[in-house]
């Protein structure tokens, strides 16, 4: 009995390590989705090339999460703390880096996130990759250019009571993000058209950070309404995976948020999956649409194959200390 003990406080302990890891974005499993599902979207001139390294599009979709861990700079491109400007942050932050840095500075901007301003960053990076006609760089930037915009998706990328840490919800932020789409993704459209020109980028950004933040009250009331209905042992249940026994958010729980969500996750996952193929598209039309054809038959070079296990290795190097939306 004891050693069961043992090893339920083990595991659940180890459930919390898991949860603060994947407690960023996006779980996993939806970052890798969206960029995929993106490649869908693109137009003849791109998507041979982007089907043709799919695998690679929808695997490094993650890689900015991992890189948190090994880069300080890392943790506020994921991110924005609209509350922390105030009611009508829309219209008093500035939307042009330049403008924000000279009216907040840019150690301020950096404590409240950038994600939005760094979505631009990631979208010229890529232009100019394809300018170039460098491969490498053109998958690198269009995985982790896909990531941000997913990011920016998630209203609790948007407060910095990101996991409901002030209101008495803490969990929130995996439920939400994880949690759902693990259980009801199954039955999402992930068909969502074809990829369009964006005139203003940095403005789509700001619009998408806008729709998140609207939709962060419902996040938080609905959850709020759910839990005065439910006892903790209906609230959570415990699921085995491999072989550690982890508390989750009971099925029933989850179905009854879902229900109250009325398909927000779906959405959101859809207008990100749009955006992220819409922003690529974007980059390689600005670029002066280079044909990929000549690519057709390269494979990533070794190059990008060192860089990668780099930065693997940086991570498993890096103790798992994050600044920045982390507990
Ligand atoms: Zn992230």
């Amino acid at each position: 009995m004891k050693k069961f003990f043992i090893a339920l406080v083990f595991s659940i302990i180890l459930l919390f390590v898991t949860t603060n890891q994947e407690a960023y974005s996006w779980g996993f499993f939806a970052h890798k989705k969206i960029n995929r599902m993106a490649v869908f979207t693109l137009p003849e001139g791109m998507i041979g090339f982007y089907k043709h390294h799919i695998e690679y599009i929808s695997e490094h979709a993650v890689d900015p999460d991992k890189r948190r861990y090994a880069n300080p700079d890392e943790a506020p491109r994921h991110y924005i703390d609209m509350d922390k400007y105030g009611k009508y942050a829309y219209d008093s932050v500035p939307h042009k880096w330049k403008d924000a840095v000279n009216k907040y500075s840019e150690d301020t901007l950096k404590a409240y996130g950038i994600v939005p301003w760094y979505i631009e960053k990631m979208l010229s990076r890529l232009t100019e990759a394809f300018r170039t006609e460098n491969m490498d760089l053109i998958l690198h930037y269009s995985a982790d250019l896909g990531h941000y915009i997913a990011d920016s998706h998630v209203p609790l990328h948007t407060t910095s009571n990101y996991n409901g840490q002030f209101t008495n919800q803490k969990g929130i932020h995996g439920f939400w993000e994880s949690r759902i789409p693990e259980l009801k993704s199954e039955g999402y459209d992930y068909w969502v058209g074809k990829a369009k020109y964006i005139d203003k980028p940095i403005e789509k950004a700001w619009s998408t950070v806008k729709a998140s933040n609207a939709a962060l009250d419902s996040v938080l009331k609905f959850e709020e309404k759910l839990n005065a209905k439910y006892s903790p042992d209906k609230k959570y249940s415990f699921e085995n995976r491999g072989k550690t026994l982890i508390k989750v958010y009971s099925v029933e729980y989850t179905s009854e948020y879902n229900k109250m969500l009325n398909g927000m996750v779906e959405h959101r996952m859809r207008a990100a999956i749009l955006t992220v193929g819409s922003m690529w598209y974007t980059a390689w039309v600005n670029a002066g649409k280079p044909n990929l054809d000549k690519f057709d038959n390269k494979e990533i070079s070794d190059s990008l194959k060192q860089f990668n296990k780099a930065e693997e290795q940086l991570k498993n190097d890096t103790n798992k200390e994050v600044k920045g939306h982390n507990d």
